[in-house]
């Protein structure tokens, strides 16, 4: 059975041709799909009978099942999804007053190993499929909850399985599927640099970079793939999009208690960025079981934003969301003791 989720607008439109059929007859697939949410052939009436019977029995619109739904006091979902071959992964919604954004897994578990992540402590299975990618996007927003935004910020290392992102990525900011901004659709990388080269060559969304560290000597130590890609690289991929897209990069940096939180780090911090185009949004580290890392306090988080602020560097705390849940940034483990 091929999954019509796999395609983006350019091969559906292929798929179609190659059916004998003409081109818009993906355009009106992906209506009944995305902004209508049917999956039985039989009921999609602007196609021959013909066609209809080809789709039932070759075809099948397919996400990943809900397998278990939590929810946090502050509002925040978590779900566990079931893929066909039993996998399981993560997705999470977290409601706003004027917006809803969901954080979609990539792949299930990480190779990056990073040292204060639940999902590097999983190590990696394997890669999602576009239809498992968008399928989590399809699939909330058919439960009828309000996807303004999505950051791909779940489980897994997103560039390296661009091949599978990017029409997935497509797909979310087609106005024939979801429509969404390409300001409202953030992939978020350890900073794979010839893959964040690849990623804005290719596509509109807008790059987050987990940074976490002012210098190399820090951030080997969290990130076993700043070995490859030093600080200095990925701070000139970060030029080169910014100069590319004319936008600017995020720059994620979690706050790890006497690691990398002091004073002297925020300044080193505002060295580093001096001419690099962006934002910086400072993450609260939140603890799974078996981690030694501490959370910085929130007074320390403010006195580095405050370094940052001055310096002209504009700068975001995220809020801790959905941590009763364990559901906040760095948590998804997807491991089945959940269900
Ligand atoms: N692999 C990608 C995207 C998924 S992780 C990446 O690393 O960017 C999304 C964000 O959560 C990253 O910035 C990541 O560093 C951060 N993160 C991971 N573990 C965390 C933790 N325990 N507390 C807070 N943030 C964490
Ligand atoms: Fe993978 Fe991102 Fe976690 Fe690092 S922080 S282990 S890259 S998911």
């Amino acid at each position: 059975m091929i999954n019509l989720l796999n395609f983006n607008r350019v091969s559906l439109r292929d798929f179609f041709v190659e059916l004998g059929e003409k081109p818009f007859r993906g355009d009106q697939m992906l209506k009944w799909i995305y902004h209508e949410y049917l999956t039985d052939f039989s009921q999609m009436n602007n196609l021959s009978q013909k066609l209809r019977d080809y789709l039932s029995k070759n075809t099948i619109v397919s996400a990943p099942k809900i397998v278990k739904e939590q929810v946090s006091t502050d509002g925040v979902i978590k779900w566990l999804l079931q893929l066909d071959d039993g996998e399981l992964i993560e997705t999470v919604f977290i409601p706003e007053k004027t917006r809803g954004t969901l954080c979609i897994s990539s792949q299930v578990g990480c190779a990056m190993g990073c040292k204060f992540c639940a999902t590097g402590k999983l190590g990696f299975k394997r890669n999602l499929t576009t239809a498992e990618i968008i399928g989590q996007v399809w699939l909330v927003r058919q439960l009828r909850y309000k996807v303004t935004n999505v950051v791909v910020m779940g489980m897994g290392e997103p560039l390296l399985n661009i091949d599978n992102m990017l029409p997935a990525l497509d797909l979310m900011m087609e106005d024939l599927a979801c429509g969404l901004s390409k300001y409202r659709v953030t992939v978020s990388t350890v900073g794979i640099v010839p893959l964040m080269d690849k990623l804005f060559k290719a596509s509109d969304a807008s790059l987050a970079v987990s940074l976490h560290a002012p210098n190399d000597e820090i951030r080997e130590k969290l990130i076993p793939m700043n070995q490859h890609y030093p600080i200095a690289d990925i701070i000139a991929a970060c030029k080169r999009f910014f100069e590319n897209k004319k936008r600017k990069v995020i720059i994620e940096y979690v706050m790890l208690d006497k690691i990398n939180d002091q004073k002297k780090h925020a300044k080193e911090l505002v060295r580093l960025l001096e001419g690099v185009p962006c934002k910086v949004n400072l993450i609260p580290f939140n603890a799974s079981p078996g981690f030694s890392y501490q959370a910085s306090d929130d007074e320390t988080i403010r006195a580095f934003q405050d370094v940052l602020m001055k310096a002209g560097v504009r700068t975001m705390q995220r809020r801790r969301r959905g941590a009763d849940i364990q559901a906040a940034c760095g948590q998804l483990a997807g491991n089945s003791r959940n269900i």
